[in-house]
């Protein structure tokens, strides 16, 4: 049966991805948005969250869309409100607010669910299953694209608590801390400001293990969203986001859904099960990063 949800912050990936995997589940239906500019046609739409959460008592389930730093207040209104939430991915601008949020959920048992959208991606599993055991030997990630074509004019990714190239770097650090056998940690980094902006633009990173990770997002023409891991004589080659494993040069099968048709298949579950799914490794690495990372200043950059 299907459950009414309400989506906030109606942007690029509310657009993109959320309305439609939400009218293609079996477990959903648009039953709000909340949005100081946007709507989805046929759904009734909110400019004051509050207001929808008094006004909704139907609505249990709150997904929120909107960008890390205006997220906390949202997600913290909405289970003290006594609602279950959605958060993307990264779930919030700093650790210790998402640490709260669950605190909180807990108290107010509610299901919290930061989700990682590239974990879902179809090849991870089939990565996690073949590694599951073994002794990673080294591991390179390359997760380099253009943020004029993937972040149009998105100001905030700039700004403090936006993160920069970590916005999607944390998306290969997500797949990363899903699929080793064992944790690993940052040793080093170097971090390339634009001069006029508050985040990096581009970033090595270096972790114990041998796993290496070089994120930029200045790269003009193909893309490149590549994790290769190697464990002995075996190596994993996940390619395409993610989205395709290929172990020892053979392709491997991968899960049926789609990246967010299987998180609001999952939040389906938590929610019927009264779990949480609150994991903060992938942002745990870009914490360290930003702490230890040596800072290089580059030209300025303009959308
Ligand atoms: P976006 O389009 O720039 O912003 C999403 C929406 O958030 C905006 O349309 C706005 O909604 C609301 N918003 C922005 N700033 C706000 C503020 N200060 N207070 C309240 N609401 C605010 O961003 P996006 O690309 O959709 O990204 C949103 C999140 O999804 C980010 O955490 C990002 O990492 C994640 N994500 C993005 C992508 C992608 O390809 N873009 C992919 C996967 C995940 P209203 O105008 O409706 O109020």
């Amino acid at each position: 049966m299907e459950q009414p949800i309400c989506l906030v912050g109606i942007g690029k990936i509310a657009v993109d991805q959320h309305v439609p995997a939400i009218a293609a589940s079996p477990d959903w239906t648009l039953a709000a948005t909340v949005s100081r500019a946007g709507s989805v046609e046929g759904v009734s739409s909110y400019m004051d969250f509050d207001l929808m959460l008094a006004e909704r008592e139907d609505i249990r389930v709150v997904s929120l869309c909107l960008p890390p730093v205006p997220r906390f207040d949202y997600a913290s209104r909405a289970i003290a409100a006594g609602r279950h939430v959605m958060l993307e991915k990264p779930p919030g601008a700093t650790l210790a607010e998402v640490q709260a949020l669950e605190a909180m959920a807990k108290t107010a048992c509610v299901s919290l669910f930061a989700t990682w959208h590239s974990r879902m991606a179809k090849g991870v599993a089939a990565a996690k299953a073949f590694l599951a055991g073994k002794v990673v030997t080294e591991a390179q990630i390359m997760w380099k694209e253009d943020v004029r074509r993937w972040h149009p004019d998105q100001e905030w990714v700039f700004e403090p608590g936006g993160m920069g190239v970590f916005d999607p770097g944390i998306n290969a650090l997500s797949i990363l801390t899903e699929v080793l056998p064992a944790p690993v940690h940052l040793t080093s980094a170097i971090l390339k400001f634009p001069e006029n902006r508050q985040t990096p633009i581009a970033a090595d990173l270096v972790f114990s293990g041998g796993v290496k990770a070089e994120f930029d997002w200045l790269k003009q023409g193909e893309q490149l969203w590549e994790i290769t891991i190697c464990a002995g004589d075996d190596e994993v080659r996940l390619i395409e986001g993610g989205n395709r494993c290929v172990i020892n040069g053979v392709e491997a099968a991968g899960t049926v859904l789609e990246e967010y048709p299987a998180l609001y298949d999952r939040m389906a579950t938590l929610v019927k099960t009264g779990a949480s799914d609150v994991d903060l490794a992938p942002m745990v690495h870009v914490a360290d990063a930003l702490t230890l990372g040596r800072r290089e200043i580059i030209a300025p950059f303009a959308f």
